[in-house]
């Protein structure tokens, strides 16, 4: 079977191809002028764009299902080469701005969100992509190749950045080493050019993951699923919490190397009548306390047969002001494409409710 060049960072790309300025060629071929076959490479030599065709295919992975939802974001499904598949989310941030006579004088901004795992062993209450179990690791290809293709199918120029949140399916600190080479293929100036600062991280709290991804000074931005504030909760919604426990977690963001112009982010998502009172937020900001934080509050999204429901839009408002009250930058994430399942795991769950 053929592998995927994806899958290869800038430098594994040097030590296989000879001279060692090829790999960038190639990179800027496939990140930067969309090719789709290595007979496009027209400053490779023949010979060279022959092997690599013998040996590579440039994707992996096709799109088999898109939504798009009535505020603009985009849901992908895409089957993978073994016949499994996994979602990733095309979010509109900003509109492009015109001028009167039609020039664009501000680009619209975009993030891509990614799934890092087919299926997740974290097993959150909540959550979608843990009711089927864990599958398999994406690989470092399979990442990327998500972005490659939405930013193809959207007709987003290929030197545009976009911002990437590793957000969809599965817990990325789980299958960190293909991760972090995800990272390092976004960030190439050959290639997407995607700055580390623009890439955030999300972690269900695997402690030991985030102190190794600190080690690694990769310069990307943390995310931290909490939830919920004290243990006891946490642990229902999510069992990961007896392995890491909330202490735990904190030690290891305040260990975390961040950017002097950057934050932490929390991300908290509102459950009716389970976290969304003030005694939560009051204990949240005494757990921030000496962090350079920002809180994320998310509606839980309902789905046929969860168990929770989602919050009434003024306890959010509530909470968030206690928050800002109290020194803590928290926004709320509306619910993007609430339209289209926009959490991770419920476009791919409609398909297997439709028998695909
Ligand atoms: N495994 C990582 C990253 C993927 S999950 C993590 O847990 O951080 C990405 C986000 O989707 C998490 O913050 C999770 O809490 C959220 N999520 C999962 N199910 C949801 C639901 N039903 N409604 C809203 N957000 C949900
Ligand atoms: Fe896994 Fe994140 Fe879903 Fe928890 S919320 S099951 S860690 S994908």
């Amino acid at each position: 079977m053929k592998k995927t060049i994806l899958d290869y960072t800038n430098e594994e790309l040097q030590n296989i191809v000879s001279p060692k300025f090829r790999a960038k060629q190639i990179y800027q071929w496939i990140y930067q002028k969309n090719a789709d076959s290595f007979n496009d490479m027209t400053n490779i030599p023949k010979e060279l764009r022959k092997k690599l065709d013998e040996e590579f295919e440039i994707s992996s992975m096709q799109i088999i299902k898109k939504e798009q939802s009535k505020d603009g974001s985009k849901k992908y499904l895409f089957g993978l080469k073994d016949g499994h598949t996994v979602e990733a989310v095309l979010l509109p941030m900003k509109k492009e701005q015109k001028d009167e006579a039609g020039n664009i004088i501000k680009e619209a901004k975009y993030t891509i969100c990614v799934s890092t795992q087919v299926g997740c062993k974290v097993g959150c209450s909540f959550c979608l992509t843990a009711k089927g179990g864990f599958v398999r690791n994406l690989t470092p290809g399979e990442i990327v190749g998500q972005v490659l293709e939405i930013k193809k199918d959207n007709d987003i120029a290929a030197n545009r950045r976009v911002n990437i949140v590793y957000m969809g399916m599965g817990e990325p600190l789980d299958n960190l080493d293909n991760v972090a080479k995800s990272v390092k293929i976004f960030s190439d100036p050959n290639g997407l050019s995607i700055s580390p600062r623009r890439q955030t991280i999300s972690t269900s709290g695997l402690a030991s993951k985030i102190k190794k991804l600190g080690e690694m000074k990769l310069g990307v931005l943390l995310a931290i699923s909490l939830h919920a504030v004290d243990d006891e909760l946490r642990q229902t919604l999510m069992p990961i919490n007896k392995a890491y426990n909330i202490s735990s977690i904190m030690e290891a963001v305040r260990g975390f190397p961040v950017d002097q112009r950057k934050r932490v982010m929390f991300e908290y998502l509102m459950i009716k009548d389970l976290n969304d009172n003030i005694k939560s937020a009051k204990k949240l900001v005494k757990l921030l306390h000496g962090i350079k934080a920002k809180v994320n509050l998310i509606y839980f999204n309902p789905y046929p047969g969860s168990p929770y429901k989602r919050p009434d839009p003024k306890r959010v408002k509530e909470f968030q002001e206690y928050l800002l009250k109290h020194g803590v930058l928290c926004t709320i994430r509306e619910s993007k494409g609430l339209d289209i399942s926009a959490a991770c795991g419920q476009l791919k769950e409609k398909e297997i409710a439709e028998g695909r």
